[in-house]
């Protein structure tokens, strides 16, 4: 006679989806409001309330605290020392937020949100990546801003005394995406090639379930090539002024971290399409996804059948675990 199976044998229930399901008990079930990788209501939403916010401030206190950075501050200390703290301030305001979410699952109702739920981000994570993202922020991105400087002043006065008007900040946004996609797209593809993955890109693509600080967890070159290059680019082609720039700036890396940040959260664009590349490292490479639809790499088709269908493996394990429950308690 032969020894009976093991229970887990005779269920036949993949241990992954025994584990999603426990997590869906846990947090209640997975929401993701979109799989779309392009531009939706919540894209336009949330851009609207960052311009918006803008140029309503700008309303009321724009001309005189321009007029007072002018007459307080010299050129190198505006472009540098103010880029400096405009990103600084808009990286860490996100990443502490996040950090509590992640590490303290504060508020719990969003992991509802939460793309990739069976990977739960750890402190170890948090460690590994503040060290990269430090020296990325300070190795890359001073000198960095020292080029840009250099750049601004030779294409032209960036600091007029009269605001950008809202019509040539929007036309300004349009040329900054469109050197954004190109450059981000191409750069990206290229650190792909097997020859500049395994020394470049390889540290990037170390987060499979990416988190917000994960943006710029990535070699000193790619930070360089594809993060600052492409963002800084745009502004001085267009000989755009400071305070666009600082606009541009503040938009992008809000939505570099939340491209990153693991959760589909309500009113925020989608971060899956990003999330998508990290899991299966073919698809999507662009931040906009228009050159990805030209070029044959958008994955939202697969990415929405997969999330479907994981979603759908995890409903069935659960009401087969409460089936199982009730049975016991009869
Ligand atoms: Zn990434
Ligand atoms: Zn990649």
């Amino acid at each position: 006679m032969t020894a009976p199976e093991s229970s887990s044998e005779l269920k036949h229930v993949d241990p992954e989806q025994e584990q999603d399901a426990a997590i869906q008990d846990e947090w209640g079930p997975q929401v993701l409001h979109s799989t779309k990788a392009l531009f939706e209501v919540g894209d336009v939403f949330f851009y609207s309330v960052v311009i918006s916010l803008f140029f309503g401030g700008l309303h009321y206190y724009g001309q005189q605290f321009w007029s007072h950075i002018l007459a307080t501050y010299s050129k190198p200390v505006i472009i540098l020392g103010g880029s400096f703290i405009v990103s600084q301030v808009g990286f860490w305001f996100w990443v502490s937020l996040l950090a509590v979410l992640d590490l303290y699952q504060l508020p719990k109702s969003f992991w509802r949100y939460k793309i990739q739920p069976l990977k739960v981000p750890t402190r170890e994570w948090y460690w590994k990546a503040l060290w990269v993202a430090l020296q990325n922020q300070f190795l890359v991105g001073v000198p960095t801003g020292l080029m840009l400087y250099q750049l601004m002043e030779w294409r032209g006065n960036p600091y007029g005394m009269e605001l950008p008007t809202v019509m040539n900040v929007a036309k300004e946004m349009i040329g900054f995406l469109v050197v954004e996609e190109v450059g981000f797209y191409y750069g990206h593809r290229l650190l792909h090639h097997p020859k500049a993955y395994k020394y470049i890109h390889k540290q990037h693509h170390l987060f499979t379930a990416p988190i917000g600080i994960a943006a710029i967890y990535c070699h000193p070159v790619e930070h360089f090539m594809c993060n600052l290059s492409p963002l800084l680019l745009g502004p001085v082609i267009m000989k755009s002024h400071v305070l666009t720039l600082w606009l541009w700036i503040t938009i992008a890396q809000t939505n570099a971290i939340n491209s990153h940040c693991g959760f589909q959260l309500p009113l925020f664009p989608s971060p899956v399409g990003h999330d998508y590349h990290h899991e299966v490292f073919n698809k999507n490479y662009g931040p906009v996804g228009i050159l990805d639809w030209l070029h044959g790499t958008a994955g939202t088709r697969e990415m929405a059948e997969e999330k479907k269908q994981l979603r759908a493996a995890a409903a069935a394990a659960a009401a087969k675990k409460k089936q199982q429950a009730e049975l016991k308690q009869e």
